[in-house]
């Protein structure tokens, strides 16, 4: 099999059959012309699906080594596909520090008693067994977590998770499959939000479930037709354009998030700074084991008496904005912003502070937004 690069760079090229198009076309039309009423052809209607579609799932499931994937409308549409395929009282555990949107989710079906979800502190193993000691049907991770970027061991988890008799999904957004592969580590199938790394240039919104087993492939993608959740053609042809990139991209971002990381530890404007790559977070050696790079989030809390207001209201080259994982750098305050569906209760359980403040670095030179960055925490 060819390198990661390959396989990216080359995602959708001369797949075109009609006119040998370099870079397949995105096909807007809703219907697809049948020879016979009886007779089924490979692309009838777009919500069931459409060629682009088709491209980008059989690359990003190429990528993170599955047997097949579903491209949905947004991230939160395929983890929602995921849990379409559990019973009612179906057990799930967890991470107490999910991304706010899947906890948002969770609750409102754990709420509709549709099932019974337990959160566990995933990166501490003895806690993560003990919530599964009852049995579960579904062990969701994330790793990185995020904003706090802890880190839990794949391989271990996924044993765990097995034994308790769960499949194990893990939700692959912050690292990529050009920094993390999920499914060579245990886990049976991994989810993205298409709309940050894979993509990476902020342009779309979209999601993926990658697949080991075959028949629920199957199953998935019989349910984003009845639901019509699948992504549609235009967001596929930016996707597939964006995953060309990935592996360089991501390579170059997380190069320059550790650059930054470093030298805000260094910086006594900081009180705290939360990166895997750097050897005093406790996931370092970890994550120098199962991931490829330490990603492209860094967070940060400002030294006590700064305001974070007025850091982030002096920044120039990092957009207020929630989202992570595009070539422009964006900075956040997650308690405000992408975790503020989380009761005040259940952040605190997450350890994400009020002053906790993250950065999604980008593409831009990473001097100038080292500069930048001082000038903010000189203006603090
Ligand atoms: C953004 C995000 C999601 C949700 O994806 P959308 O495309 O916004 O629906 C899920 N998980 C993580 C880790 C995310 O960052």
């Amino acid at each position: 099999m060819s390198a990661f690069a390959t396989r990216a760079a080359r995602a959708g090229i001369n797949r075109d059959p009609a006119h040998r198009a370099v870079v397949a076309p995105i096909h807007l039309s809703s219907a697809y012309a049948r020879e016979q009423p009886g007779k089924v052809p490979d692309f009838d209607y777009a919500r069931t699906a459409h060629p682009g579609r088709g491209l980008f799932e059989e690359t990003v499931a190429d990528l993170e080594g599955g047997c097949g994937a579903v491209a949905t409308a947004s991230g939160m549409a395929a983890i929602d596909l995921l849990l379409n395929d559990l019973p009612i009282g179906a057990r799930i555990v967890a991470p107490v520090d999910a991304y706010g949107g899947t906890r948002r989710l969770l609750d409102a079906r754990a709420a509709g008693k549709r099932f019974d979800v337990r959160y566990a502190r995933s990166w501490d193993l003895d806690h993560l067994a003990a919530s599964l000691a009852d049995g579960a049907d579904l062990l969701l991770l994330e790793t990185p977590s995020n904003p706090l970027l802890r880190i839990t061991d794949i391989a271990e988890a996924s044993r765990l998770g097995h034994a308790a008799g769960a499949r194990v999904a893990v939700d692959n957004t912050l690292l990529s499959p050009a920094l993390q592969r999920p499914l060579d580590l245990g886990a049976d199938c991994v989810i993205h939000s298409a709309t940050k790394l894979i993509n990476g240039h902020s342009d779309m919104v979209g999601g993926v479930l990658v697949e080991t087993d075959p028949g629920r492939l199957d199953r998935h993608r019989w349910w984003a037709n009845a639901a019509g959740t699948g992504l549609a053609a235009f967001d596929a042809y930016l996707a597939l354009r964006g995953v060309r990139t990935l592996g360089i991209r991501a390579q170059a971002q997380s190069a320059a998030a550790l650059k930054l990381a470093r030298h805000l530890e260094e910086s006594p404007e900081v009180a705290a700074v939360h990166y895997p790559g750097l050897p005093a977070h406790p996931g370092f050696a970890l994550a120098a084991r199962q991931q490829a790079g330490g990603g492209v989030v860094v967070s940060l809390e400002l030294a006590p008496g700064l305001d974070t207001n007025r850091f982030l209201a002096a920044l120039r080259l990092s957009t207020l904005a929630q989202s992570l994982g595009g070539v422009e750098s964006l900075v956040s305050v997650p308690a405000l912003m992408t975790h503020a569906a989380m009761t005040p209760g259940a952040r605190a359980e997450a350890g994400i502070s009020d002053r906790l403040i993250r950065l999604s670095v980008g593409l831009e030179d990473v001097g100038d937004l080292t500069g930048d960055l001082d000038r903010a925490l000189a203006a603090a």
